[in-house]
């Protein structure tokens, strides 16, 4: 069970140059992820702990899986993942032990970043926790915090959590010794766009009449992953059209495909 649900990473290859336009949240995961993993004794000195867990909330597709891996990567330490909602739907009955799992198979591999996704899925406010189903919910997070509140003792270990769900969160999980340290992922500002375009296209054939300043300011309101899709659709176009160098049209086509999948998914269409 263990190996179906847990994604480890012993070198994850994704690199802070990887990630485009989240200045604040990389420098907030390094001072808070990497600097207890490189320089424990700086904590030590000052006569401080450093905070327990992050939590790194916003919408889908912002770089917070990215900047988790990255801050692993950057400091050698292992990847191991895990998704809230696998903890409770894929396996029930499980959810407590797969967490317990968790951090062994952690201390197994450290020095460890671990990262649960969705936490929401385990650790939202419940309106009634009487059915069967919340009370497996339940004790799912009551094991996670208590693995949590055990934290000091565990070493080389660091918990990013993520969530899109900010406001259905459960108060108990942001406690302090929790994941009493926030970080807000946004979408990408326009600046913040054009970055990720020219990391996106890094390897791509890309005519010189593209010019990404102008495709951000198209592209409004599109995520990080919204900006990578564009590209590798982009790319198709070009297939397509049987040609190897991508022009500016083929991106627009590209956005304006990415927009009509979105009202399709969305039933936003008349
Ligand atoms: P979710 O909440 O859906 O899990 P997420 O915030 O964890 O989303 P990621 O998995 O980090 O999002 O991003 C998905 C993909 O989108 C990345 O693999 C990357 O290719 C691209 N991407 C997202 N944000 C950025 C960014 N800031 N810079 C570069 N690429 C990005």
């Amino acid at each position: 069970v263990r190996a179906r649900v847990m994604q480890i990473d012993h070198s994850p290859d994704v690199t802070y140059a990887d990630i485009g336009g989240l200045g604040d949240q990389m420098r907030e995961v390094r001072e808070t992820v990497e600097l207890p993993l490189t320089q424990p004794e700086t904590f030590d000195t000052v006569g401080i702990q450093p905070p327990s867990g992050i939590l790194l909330h916003g919408p889908p597709g912002t770089g917070k899986t990215m900047l988790a891996k990255a801050v692993a990567n950057e400091t050698d330490a292992s990847f191991i993942k895990m998704a809230g909602s696998e903890l409770v739907h894929k396996f029930i009955g499980e959810g407590a032990k797969l967490v317990r799992d968790l951090f062994e198979v952690a201390r197994e591999n450290e020095p460890a970043v671990i990262f649960i996704d969705e936490i929401d899925a385990i650790a939202s406010k419940r309106t009634d926790s009487k059915t069967s189903g919340d009370a497996e919910v339940q004790r799912t997070m009551m094991q996670l915090l208590s693995e949590m509140d055990g934290f000091d003792e565990r070493g080389d270990i660091r918990i990013i959590a993520a969530t899109n769900r900010f406001d259905m969160l459960d108060e108990a999980i942001l406690r302090p010794g929790r994941f009493d340290r926030l970080i807000e992922v946004p979408k990408p500002d326009v600046a913040g766009r054009e970055l990720i375009f020219q990391i996106h296209t890094r390897d791509m054939n890309v005519d010189d009449d593209v010019d990404f300043a102008e495709l951000a300011e198209i592209a409004e309101d599109a995520s990080g992953a919204d900006v990578k899709a564009i590209c590798t659709e982009a790319g198709m176009f070009a297939i397509r059209d049987d040609r190897t160098e991508i022009r500016r049209e083929d991106f627009e086509a590209a956005w304006e495909k990415l927009q009509q999948d979105d009202t399709m998914e969305t039933g936003d269409s008349p």
